[in-house]
């Protein structure tokens, strides 16, 4: 009889366990683009959050899918690949708009970053599973350096100008996923969460009701951090690093940055980090700052903030960076 029932038991009956009052943090996990993407949301409707989260998970795939370069070819961006230089191949809206913005980064960072490296990319193997443990022949290497200039527009399409071109949106597409990932998550009426694709972070609102904050890693200390940065808003950190993909050969670290002039590993730097409100340009520029090193920190456009690990442990940081870290 209710009467008799003990106040706890009543109390217990009105919240059943598990439903909680107010905004919650759901979490979620998805293997795409080589690694474990994490989202988090805070949402009072955790059905509706879930159902958020897959449907920024399925834009991220389409976009892992739309940039893929090996494989089956698919995909517009292989076909292009493999079409003969001077055939104009039609690109997808999406690709299209990519390959523009790859290209505006890549001129401006004066080929630091290099959209058309895909065949020396390829030849390297750091995508490939088993991954490599020696580096290829140097006269295979400056067989596939790429000239500076591998695309072009054309009223049919884009054209592959040289045998060495070969797409490779690997620094920038999962920037770009995250970019979609945040607009499904928008879209579907979350304005509180965070998308961290394996070192690309893209962030919206708060975390609850303070900033979102995002650990640097610190390249040769695993686990480590070295700074802390707090965040609000919809805003992206990305970081680049010679600790993702790695082997060590004669005692010489080869990583998956290549510069695309010597076709070598990129040697200045450990690891490079960019905030900026577009993960897909966060991304781009924190390769191509990889590539340049401290001097890069100059081309970083606009007052985003940006740092980097010199190739002998040095953090440099710009000012907008100094302004925004925390030592953890
Ligand atoms: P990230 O981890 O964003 O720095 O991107 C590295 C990936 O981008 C590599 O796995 C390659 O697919 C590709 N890549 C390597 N070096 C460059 C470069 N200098 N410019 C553009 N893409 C590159
Ligand atoms: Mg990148």
């Amino acid at each position: 009889m209710l009467r008799f029932m003990h106040p706890i038991a009543l109390l217990a009956l009105l919240l059943p366990s598990g439903c909680k009052i107010g905004p919650q943090e759901i979490r979620d996990t998805r293997f795409m683009m080589g690694t474990i993407v994490r989202f988090t949301v805070i949402a009072s409707d955790e059905v509706a959050a879930r159902n958020a989260i897959s449907r920024a998970a399925a834009a991220m795939r389409a976009v892992e899918d739309a940039f893929r370069n090996e494989g089956a070819p698919t995909n517009a961006v292989m076909r292009l690949n493999h079409a003969p230089p001077g055939t104009p191949v039609a690109l997808p809206e999406m690709v299209s708009g990519l390959l523009r913005q790859a290209l505006a980064i890549q001129h401006a960072s004066g080929n630091a970053f290099h959209v058309g490296l895909g065949r020396l990319n390829a030849l390297w193997g750091f995508s490939h599973d088993p991954p490599p443990t020696r580096p290829p022949a140097p006269e295979r290497i400056a067989a596939l350096v790429p000239p500076p200039r591998c695309f072009e527009a054309t009223p049919s399409g884009w054209v592959r100008l040289d045998a060495r071109c070969a797409l490779d949106f690997g620094a920038i597409a999962k920037g770009y996923a995250v970019d979609r990932g945040l607009d499904a998550l928008e879209a579907a009426g979350i304005h509180q969460g965070i998308i961290n694709a394996g070192g690309d972070i893209g962030i919206l609102g708060k975390h609850r009701d303070r900033p979102w904050r995002i650990g640097v890693r610190d390249p040769r200390r695993p686990g480590g951090v070295l700074a802390a940065l707090d965040l609000t808003g919809r805003m992206a950190v990305v970081t680049s690093g010679d600790y993702e993909r790695f082997y060590l050969h004669d005692g010489i670290r080869y990583h998956h940055i290549l510069d695309p002039v010597s076709g070598m590993p990129a040697r200045r730097s450990r690891s490079s980090t960019v905030v900026a409100p577009d993960a897909a340009a966060a991304d781009g520029w924190s390769t191509a700052l990889f590539v340049l090193g401290p001097p890069g920190l100059a081309r970083i456009p606009g007052d985003w903030p940006a740092m980097v690990v010199d190739a002998g442990g040095r953090i440099h940081a710009n000012d907008a960076m100094r302004r925004m870290m925390r030592t953890p």
